[in-house]
């Protein structure tokens, strides 16, 4: 069959994109990227905000439209929503035809064998204590950095989250695994991997720790830069941040989820650490990596946030100083403790003011840090021509700032010297910096991962 794929939401997803693709064409189905040309659509789905549904309701209406004049499209949803709303897709979405959760990918085969053989719903969402997917090899597509899973599931509960119960219990996958992924990614080309979980610093098999695992990701040839997302501010270990002091391909950036500076709201999502606990660790991740950068995520009106509450976040948000920040207004999820025992209760329009203020904060401290970085040379991974200018590049620093510049010779993959001339709010502007002796070594360590 031709199948369409469309991924919604996070890299976590985009991951598990790759393995759908490679579950499904080990059975002799092809990728389509056109909608006209498909036999099946699938939509790989995310359920973490209210708007990552509304997406999908709006998808699935423009697929409705289609198969009225298609009637044998077979449509189906995978992922997080289609765990999340197993219930409402099948009895409210009739078009659908498959609907299938995250631990569920490798029966895509037979369901969709199901829909077209028998004309029966395809509907699986069991969830596994097992399955990683480590005897699948994702299809990815060629690039600079490859995402891999190290691990599934999520046993924290914060009580706003609905990933404990769409992705389902914490499970490791084993380091030799992993580390033979890693390989395969060298010398297909990647010079970057990103490490994944919902909880990296959780990430334990037999006696090795994710710190084990950093160096052990980071000792693959070729592999120039490894990064991950994302730790729990509650058990950060100090021996992962002695490994990122001590080896250069580990990057100096951790994206450090606050949610809210207050006691009392951080006590009512459950996130088991103080105000004061996620400030010592903020200063001593950048005792240890003073060149560290730091970002964040935060929820604005999560249930029964005060003023007063918002007010701390705001604090420690200026105290931090973090680099950039993904920021939100609460949207309750079906299934989750908060919707169970708490009540939504701060107006919508007292979230919207709370998070322009945030994000009003955030930009100010944004480009403050940026515009530290004017006058340095940085060691930049060419990533992708710029979107406003495709005349020239974007690339990322270690502490993964974005920094636009010109030359001619660049590639992606390349590692460049570029001198920061400007700084935006979200972006850096620079110039290649001569002479061109700086950039020997880099090619020569390029063109020893070609080796491999
Ligand atoms: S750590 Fe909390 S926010 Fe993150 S995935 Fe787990 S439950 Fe959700």
């Amino acid at each position: 069959m031709k199948i369409f794929l469309e991924t919604f939401g996070c890299q976590m997803n985009e991951y598990d994109s790759e393995l759908i693709r490679s579950i499904l064409r080990s059975q002799q189905h092809t990728f389509v990227d056109n909608l006209d040309h498909a036999e099946v659509a699938l939509l790989n789905t995310c359920a973490i905000r209210e708007n990552a549904h509304e997406k999908i309701y709006y998808r699935l209406d423009e697929l409705r439209g289609r198969k009225r004049r298609q009637k044998k499209l077979v449509v189906g949803v995978l992922g997080c929503m289609a765990q999340n709303l197993r219930q409402e897709l099948a009895e409210h979405a009739p078009i659908v035809d498959i609907v299938a959760g995250p631990d569920s990918y490798k029966r895509l085969p037979l369901l969709i064998d199901a829909v077209l053989g028998k004309g029966e719903k395809g509907f699986d969402f069991s969830l596994s204590e097992y399955e990683t997917y480590s005897d699948i090899a994702p299809q990815r597509q060629a690039g600079v950095n490859a995402w891999i899973a190290i691990m599934r599931g999520c046993d924290n509960f914060c009580t706003f989250c609905v990933v404990p119960y769409t992705r389902g219990r914490e499970r490791s996958r084993e380091p030799k695994n992993i580390v033979a992924e890693v390989h395969r990614i060298a010398a297909e080309g990647f010079r970057q991997v990103t490490l994944l979980g919902q909880n990296v610093n959780s990430y334990r098999f037999e006696q090795h720790d994710f710190a084990d695992l950093m160096e052990m990701v980071a000792a693959v040839e070729g592999i120039r830069r490894v990064r991950f997302t994302s730790p729990h501010p509650k058990d950060f270990p100090r021996k992962l941040l002695r490994a990122m002091a001590a080896n250069p391909k580990l990057c100096k950036h951790i994206h450090l989820p606050l949610q809210s500076g207050s006691d009392s709201v951080l006590d009512r999502m459950g996130r088991t650490y103080t105000k004061k606990e996620y400030l010592d660790l903020v200063d001593e991740i950048r005792t240890i990596i003073p060149e560290v950068s730091l970002t964040t995520d935060v929820i604005c009106g999560f249930c029964g946030e005060t003023d007063t509450d918002f007010e701390e976040t705001l604090e420690v948000v200026r105290r931090v100083e973090f680099d950039s920040a993904f920021m939100f207004k609460y949207s309750q999820r079906k299934q989750t403790i908060a919707e169970r025992k708490f009540e939504d209760d701060v107006p919508e329009e007292v979230k919207t003011r709370r998070l322009m203020r945030l994000i009003d904060l955030q930009r100010e401290i944004s480009k403050q840090r940026n515009t530290v970085e004017v006058g340095k040379i940085h060691d930049v991974l060419v990533e992708e021509p710029s979107k406003k200018n495709p005349h020239e590049w974007l690339g990322r620093t270690d502490q993964y700032k974005g920094v636009v510049f010109f030359d001619e010779s660049a590639k992606p993959g390349d590692f460049v010297q570029v001198r920061i001339n400007a700084a935006g709010t979200n972006t850096l502007r620079g110039t290649i910096e001569r002479p061109s002796w700086r950039r020997l070594p880099v090619m020569a360590a390029a063109a020893d991962c070609c080796q491999n």
